[in-house]
């Protein structure tokens, strides 16, 4: 098979997950091609005009994994490193976790190559709206639904349902999740994924028969993934000594106080220089001591290099592939818990699947509804994936990407191969 194409490191890193599970359910060679390689990928360039006059042109993709068991699913990126074989291993991810926590839904993903944070809001507007008329054949409710990622939030999403409905005439808020609530978003979405790596936190420590009074935690990434994560276990009663973002890091062994944190960061943009905690540097956040590690960030932060020196005992992985391969390896001679991505951070696009049900009857649920069903999913996805683990004496990650992929594996054996 020639993966040209998406050649690149995550990509790569997607792939050996997948084939070191595929030889563990011994999947016939024969039916392997057909569930790793994306179906569709669509790459665009999108020209925007910029403030000064100028036209710049961005590359942007939209990779959709598999589409047999319904729409596609998963977030838009807007991130300098973006590319192609990046949101090919992202989409595959998603196919992996829907499947897991048990949505009608094959993995997508999306993504623009610029730094948001460069752009003024007219230039954002301009980009999302361009790449969204691009990607128009391949959107709708029942085609592809994109949602928020790394560097793209509400406003974004309500951009893109406005592009959408002025092309269909009508407005179609089931084209895109984790909009605002007032177009269509649900109850509880924007914090549905730190809520939920929070939940199944305490889930493992109940495993582990660690309390939470005593307990610390260090989250990387003070992104909507990681400060909400982050509040949630604080109000569990674990003490957050150390956080950090693309700038850097900021740590306090007595614990940080979040609230004034988050103040200080809605007039910062960033946790750097935040008054009672010490500088630290990404690298040195990762390996210090604690209970709860929190990777909320980007793809391969843990590796081979570093992975001997992380001392926690629970990683909880919020962000999507945090982990490599060979760092899974040394994780698991050390007994490190882990909570896998598709399972760890699920919450964001369970909520987001609520969403979309919302969105195509019209009918809106209470906060209490929306978390309700969020919890008992998760729930039933960590009995599901600790039970697999024990049963075959496997990691979590081994656990919760086989039960993925048996889904999907199973659900292609059962459509058959047309014509
Ligand atoms: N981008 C998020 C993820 O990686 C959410 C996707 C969604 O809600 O569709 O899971």
């Amino acid at each position: 098979m020639n993966l040209h194409h998406y050649d690149s490191p995550t990509y790569r890193m997607a792939c050996q997950q997948f084939d070191l599970v595929a030889d563990f359910m011994n999947i016939p060679q024969n039916d392997r091609d057909r569930l790793k390689l994306p179906k569709r990928s669509l790459s665009v360039a999108v020209p925007v005009r910029m403030d000064d006059g100028s036209t710049k042109v961005f590359m942007g993709y939209r990779v959709q994994h598999h589409l047999t068991l319904g729409p596609t699913k998963g977030g838009i990126r807007f991130h300098p490193d973006v590319t192609v074989g990046e949101v090919a291993a992202l989409a595959m991810w998603m196919s992996w976790k829907c499947a897991l926590v048990g949505l009608p839904y094959g993995g997508a993903k999306g993504g623009v190559a610029c730094d948001p944070r460069l752009l003024s809001k007219g230039e954002l507007e301009r980009l999302t709206r361009r790449y969204t008329q691009e990607l128009i054949p391949v959107l709708g409710p029942q085609v592809d639904i994109p949602a928020p990622d790394v560097g793209t939030n509400e406003q974004v999403m309500a951009w893109i349902m406005d592009t959408y409905s002025l092309q269909m005439g009508h407005t179609v808020p089931g084209v895109v999740t984790g909009k605002p609530v007032l177009l269509g978003g649900s109850l509880g979405r924007r914090e549905a994924t730190g809520r939920g790596v929070a939940y199944l936190v305490s889930r493992a420590m109940d495993t582990l028969g660690i309390t939470a009074q005593g307990a610390t935690a260090v989250v990387q990434g003070y992104g909507n993934v990681g400060s909400v994560a982050a509040l949630s276990m604080a109000k569990q009663g674990i003490k957050i000594i150390a956080v950090s973002d693309a700038f850097g890091g900021i740590f306090n062994p007595e614990g940080l106080d979040l609230n004034q944190l988050d103040t200080y960061v809605a007039a910062n943009r960033s946790v750097v220089g935040f008054p009672g905690a010490e500088a630290i540097t990404n690298e040195q956040l990762l390996v210090l001591p604690c209970d709860i590690l929190v990777p909320a960030a980007l793809e391969r932060q843990i590796t081979e290099t570093n992975a001997h020196q992380v001392q926690c005992r629970i990683l909880a992985e919020g962000a999507n592939g945090p982990t490599t391969p060979e760092a899974d390896v040394i994780l698991a001679e050390r007994n490190i818990f882990v909570i896998p991505d598709i399972l760890c951070n699920s919450g964001g696009v369970i909520v987001s699947y609520f969403e979309w049900v919302q969105d195509l009857q019209s009918f809106f649920w209470t906060e209490g509804e929306v978390l309700d069903k969020l919890f008992r999913l998760l729930e039933q996805a960590f009995g599901q994936t600790l039970a697999q683990a024990k049963k075959h004496q496997i990691s979590m990650r081994f656990a919760a990407l086989s039960l993925g992929i048996k889904r999907v594996h199973d659900a292609k054996t059962l459509r058959g191969l047309y014509p």
